[in-house]
């Protein structure tokens, strides 16, 4: 089921998985998530390895890899731990994607070979507590001052915000009655720390180790040379940086649904009631059948669509169908692994009991499922 992957991307992944067996076995991974402990070993060791590397262009230092790569490399990661996997795609992906898509010249020179050293780790901050699926609602505002921009406004939830060391921050430019709301939108480059930046983490059952946080914006002064992509087209570039991100979400799940069935086998074959493996009654066993079958037809969605952004550039609907599908097959697939480990499975330090949260998680991370499927059909035609 490999016929998507190049010998260079399976060593690669092969390589990803050796050195996470070795590292983060299940029991550290339980361990971090219970002290919400933040994955900043996974990180450096990710960079000295070249991986936060893979979506930066060579010149400034990075390997020019593809988005099927970073699908093959989050879907790895994301068998292990969801932290570290979302903790990649926002500090990594979102920084270097937003930088090539709208970045200037000086502003790629100054964060990429920073994201390539693991120095500077990002976060996207666009949702607001009161605009979340319409997040062309959002209050937070931009107004121009002299040399700059000062930012006010409460985002949330935002990925790894308080960790980052640069939140791309969406805020409201401009409005005129009349003017879509889509327009008026614009990102910006804030540093973190900074005068005025503060964090309160979200109390979420999933990627504790990574945390979620409402970011609040009390006045905070960038420069005009923070200001990334042009002024009030900010809608236009996020909805660029959608398909490489969503693409990420959708892989990352599909390994946490790979590691849920594979765990689901391991234990169907050992425990034993009414005198023999519990694997061998098929209601045990199809769930975990069907889930496979599911997952791996999802999982050559995800790299179709990648492999289609990386040939011919955007891919809105290939990207929500291929979000949408993972989404929704890794929710089932954890949810059967769950079942068959029984009590086991739902105590509260249970992996199964984790991935199930986490994948419902992701679901809402980058856009829900309905929205998903509101682009599909808006594609389609459907209006
Ligand atoms: C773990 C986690 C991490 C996140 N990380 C980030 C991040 O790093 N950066 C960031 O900017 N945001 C982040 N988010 C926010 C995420 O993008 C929003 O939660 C998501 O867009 C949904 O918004 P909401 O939660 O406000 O739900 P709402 O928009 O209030 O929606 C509530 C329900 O109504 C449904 N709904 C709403 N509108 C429609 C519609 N038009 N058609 C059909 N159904 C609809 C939704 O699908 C949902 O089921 C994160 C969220 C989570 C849970």
């Amino acid at each position: 089921m490999d016929v998507y992957l190049s010998p260079a991307q399976l060593e690669m992944r092969a390589d990803v998985r050796s050195f996470l067996d070795e590292n983060y076995p299940p029991e550290r991974i339980l361990q971090m998530e219970t002290d919400e402990e933040y994955p900043d070993d996974f990180y450096r060791e990710a960079a000295a390895r070249g991986w936060t590397g893979i979506p930066v262009p060579a010149e400034h230092g990075g390997s020019d890899g593809s988005v099927l790569d970073l699908c093959v490399f989050v879907e790895e990661v994301g068998k292990t731990s969801i932290a570290m996997s979302t903790l990649y795609i926002t500090g990594t992906i979102f920084g270097s994607h937003a930088l090539h898509i709208c970045g200037s010249d000086e502003q790629a020179s100054r964060y990429l070979p920073a994201i390539v050293a693991g120095d500077k780790r990002f976060a996207l901050s666009m949702s607001e507590p009161a605009a979340g699926s319409d997040f062309a609602g959002m209050e937070a505002t931009a107004e121009k001052v002299d040399g700059g921009w000062r930012i006010n406004g409460v985002k949330g939830p935002i990925s790894g915000a308080e960790r980052a060391e640069v939140i791309i921050t969406a805020a409201r430019t401009s409005s005129h009655p009349g003017q879509s709301r889509n327009k008026g939108l614009t990102l910006f480059l804030v540093e973190n720390p900074a005068k005025g930046l503060s964090f309160v983490q979200r109390k979420f059952p999933a990627m504790k180790a990574l945390m979620v946080n409402n970011v609040h914006y009390d006045d905070v002064i960038v420069g005009d040379d923070a200001v990334l992509g042009e002024v009030d087209e900010g809608w236009l570039n996020l909805a660029k940086l959608m398909d490489p991100e969503r693409l990420a979400n959708a892989a990352q799940t599909i390994g946490v649904a790979q590691a849920a069935i594979d765990d689901g086998v391991a234990y169907a074959c050992s425990r034993e009631q009414y005198g023999g493996p519990i694997s061998r009654f098929q209601a045990v066993s199809h769930p975990l059948a069907e889930a496979q079958a599911e997952v791996a037809a999802a999982r050559l969605l995800v790299y179709a669509a990648a492999h289609k952004r990386d040939v011919e550039g955007p891919c809105h609907m290939e990207a929500s169908m291929a979000k949408m599908l993972a989404n929704n097959v890794a929710a089932r697939a954890t949810s059967a692994a769950l079942q068959v480990a029984g009590a086991a499975g739902w105590e509260r330090d249970s992996h199964f009991v984790r991935r199930n949260i986490e994948v419902r998680g992701c679901e809402l991370g980058g856009g829900t499922s309905q929205i998903q499927r509101n682009i599909i059909a808006r594609h389609m035609g459907l209006r």
